[in-house]
Formats: structure tokens, sequence, C-alpha cells
């Protein structure tokens, strides 16, 4: 018996989640659907891969299918804003999932690609619809979409659409909404300007804070194997040539390198595909997609690409290269470890690597077990790790500027909690979506 029959959705909800694989409600989730099915507004905190979505999606479609109602021409019910168009994607995803059988309509729109469709979608008008905001206000501006009618408003990743420069889009959109209604913002982490624009949108909410106990780096099986960089290639095909390894996202440095390392699997015979901002959209959108349905097991990514998007059951993360900032590392072995899943990342080190590793350890508080047992090992890499403690090892840490040495000492972090702060490293500030474009490199 699921604890989501405890939750009081619809029966043909019930069994779409059950359609879906759901065996359980994620923690955020069995805390924010009962609040939610009560019509309050709600402040959900909680990191990337805790399953915000369907805590979401699944009592909106309730309150569609309890109460339905047909969208009038050009207008949507409810309203879902999300910062960037892969994430818009996904959640229209979820949607379609949960609703593949219902009377409900919703449609996706977001820059970077042309609006005739979207537009076409909406002149019949939708129950739900997923946005990102300058797309939306575009639409709002010539008078194809209208938000008169608007039950429910969510905002979702608010303290990245903050960081991406939305602030003003968001407030334009919001002043456009009818007062009486329910709304829901949700972000992983409460910098105060988020907690400044939740004063003025929401209204008596209920606050739901989700500790991230399935997210932490402890849940990740890590390992680093040291090997020369020429060797790199010949030591991925072999792991990636054992059965074992489902689905894995392999991270380069570059663009470059991601294409490289994806010609040279494909040349022996490893389906792989790479994705990063030289990529077309719909390029990356293929990608995923087979990525996602288990054509392809192996994706190679930049980090910059990688971010947002959102696999199920990635069982490796393998980097190719290791990151230079650190909160990279953490963020991307986040991705083999969600909702719940353990995961297993292994991290290739060269020699002129090493202070990379060095950095990682001393922000995941931890070393990461060295596997010698490959091939390609090579130990001239090993006698460069004394245990990883303070001092200026690094190369970043070689010249630091004012800024950097007056900042907090590094070492007194609280342990980092996976894909938390690290979205937000490298992100162009004052990003705007009008050409949503993902840079990897
Ligand atoms: P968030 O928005 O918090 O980053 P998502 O809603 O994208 O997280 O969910 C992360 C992943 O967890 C998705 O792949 C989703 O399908 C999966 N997931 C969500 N809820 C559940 C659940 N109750 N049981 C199993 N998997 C779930
Ligand atoms: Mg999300």
């Amino acid at each position: 018996m699921s604890e989501f029959n405890q939750l009081n959705l619809v029966s043909s909800l019930r069994t779409a989640i059950q359609q879906a694989g759901f065996q359980a409600p994620t923690p955020i989730q069995s805390q924010a659907i009962p609040h939610l099915l009560d019509g309050h507004d709600l402040l959900g905190i909680a990191q990337t891969g805790t399953g915000k979505t369907a805590a979401f999606v699944l009592p909106i479609l309730n309150r569609l299918i309890s109460q339905p109602r047909r969208p009038r021409a050009g207008e949507t019910t409810v309203l879902i804003l999300t910062p960037t168009r892969e994430l818009a994607s996904q959640i229209g995803a979820t949607i379609e999932a949960f609703s593949a059988t219902l009377p409900i309509r919703h449609t996706v729109i977001f820059g970077g690609v042309g609006q005739y469709l979207q537009a076409k979608a909406m002149s019949r008008g939708v129950h739900i619809l997923v946005a990102t905001p300058g797309r939306l206000l575009d639409l709002i501006n010539q008078g194809i979409v209208r938000l008169a009618s608007l039950q429910v408003f969510v905002l979702d990743e608010a303290d990245r659409m903050l960081d991406m420069g939305f602030i003003h889009d968001i407030r334009r959109v919001i002043a456009l909404l009818p007062a009486d209604r329910q709304t829901l913002l949700f972000s992983a982490t409460m910098p105060p300007e988020v907690e400044e624009l939740t004063k003025g949108i929401l209204r008596d909410p209920v606050r739901v804070e989700v500790t991230p106990q399935s997210t932490t780096v402890e849940k990740v099986d890590q390992k680093v194997l040291f090997v020369n960089k020429e060797n790199k290639r010949a030591l991925l095909k072999k792991i990636l040539e054992q059965q074992d390894i489902q689905r894995a996202l392999v991270f380069t440095r570059t663009k470059h390198g991601a294409d490289r390392v994806t010609e040279h699997l494909e040349k022996n015979a490893i389906p792989a595909m790479a994705i990063h901002g030289n990529k077309s959209q719909s390029a990356r959108e293929k990608s995923l997609e087979l990525f996602r349905n288990g054509e392809v097991r192996v994706l190679v990514a930049t980090d910059i690409a990688a971010r947002g998007i959102d696999v199920a059951h990635i069982s490796h993360v393998i980097n190719f290269d290791l990151p230079n900032e650190p909160e990279s590392y953490v963020h991307r072995i986040g991705r083999t470890a969600r909702a719940g899943n353990d995961g297993q990342a292994i991290s290739f080190c060269d020699a002129s690597e090493s202070p990379y590793l060095r950095d990682i350890e001393r922000i995941i508080r931890q070393k990461v077990p060295v596997d010698r047992d490959h091939r390609y090992h090579c130990e001239i890499a090993a006698g460069m790790f004394p245990e990883p403690q303070r001092g200026p090892s690094s190369a970043r840490r070689q010249a630091p500027t004012p800024t950097r040495s007056a900042a907090p000492a590094k070492g007194r972090r609280p342990p980092p909690v996976v894909a938390r702060h690290a979205e937000q490293t490298a992100r162009p500030q004052g990003q705007r979506n009008k050409a949503p474009r993902v840079s990897g490199g």
C-alpha cells in the first residue's frame, strides 16, 4: 500500500502515480500536498532532486479534476513560472505523465523558438501554462496570453530566477495576477531577496522545509582513479563496457572535450551523445530524450549544459575531467543520488588535476577513496596527495586576491549539500531568457 493513498488524491491520479512508478511520496510531497489540497499558499524550501514538481503538479491536477472548468481563449487557470526552458519542458513532461488520460490541457512556452505553436496552443485556452518569464511577457504584451482568470500561481526555483536577473519580469507578471489566488513558491535556498519576494506574493503561507538527507555527498559512492591524461579515453571505454552501468553522465571540462570523448566512444561501439552549448536546442532535446528513454546510456556533458537537466536513475557520474571549481564536483555527483537513489561517482585524475582533487576533498570534508585496481593506474599522481588540509596548496590559492583572502575560511563551511550552491557558480549575471542559450564550456 503506497502512502500516496493517504493523500486524498482523486483515484484517477492515484492510478497515474502508480503508472509513473512512484512508490511513496518524497518528504516534500507528503508534507506539502495536504496543505495544497486545502488551498493554502505554500513556501517550499527544498534542494534539487527532492521531488518538488510532483509536489505541486499533483494537487493542481487534483483541483482541476474536482472543479472542472473550461478555460477561455487565451486564458489559463494555472501558471507555473520556471527559469529555463529545460525546466519548463520537464515540468510539462511531468504534467503530461500524470494527466495523459485526463481532460486537462496544458502547454509550455519559452523563448528561443518561434512563437507560432505557442500562440496556437493558447488560442483555445489551457488549464495549465508552464512558462519562462521573458516569453510569457512577450505573449502577454501581444495579447496572446491573459491572466485574468488565473486561480493558481507557482513560482519554481525562485532563488535561481533572481540569480538570473528575472526579478523585474517576475514582478511584472505578479502585477497582472488576480489577487484572489493560491500561490506556491519553491526555492532551494532562502537568501534575503527571496524572503522579500515571498512577503509580497504569499498570503499566510504554510512553510515546508525539507532537509536534504538523501542528497548529501555521503549518499554517493565515490572513487578516484589516477590515470595519465593520454589514457583517459581508453579507461573510460573500459569502464563503460561494464554492464552494470545503466545510465552514465560523463563530464568534461570543455565542449571540445565532450565532442572528442563522444567520438571516441562511438568509434568503439559505445553509443554516446554529447550535450553542450554549441549544440542546437533540438539536438540537445533529442540527446536528452534518447538518454531518458534508455536508448543511449552515455551522455557526455559540460557543467553548464548539464545544469537543470533532470534525468532519473543516473547510475553513474563519471568525471572525465575534474572540475576546477570544487562546488561543481558536488553538483555533478548529486546527479546520481536523486530522490533517495544511491549512485556512484567515478573521477579520473591526472597529475595536473591533483590540486583540484585536494580542493574537492577539502569542501566535501572527506578523502575520496583511490581505486588502483585498473590497468591504467599511474602511481605518479599518488605521491602528490598529502592529507587534504590547510595551506596555500592549490593552484587557485597561490595567488589569492584581496577579496578572496578576506572571505571566510572555506574550512568553516558546513558539509555541502549536493546541488545546492553549485548551481550558482559561473552563471552569467543578468542573463535573460529572450534567447536563453546554454553556453557549455
Ligand atoms: P526537484 O524539482 O525538487 O529538483 P523533481 O521534481 O524534478 O525534483 O524530481 C526529481 C526526480 O525524482 C525526478 O526524476 C522525479 O521523477 C523523481 N521523483 C519525484 N517524486 C518521486 C517519488 N515520489 N518516487 C520516485 N521518484 C520520484
Ligand atoms: Mg524542480
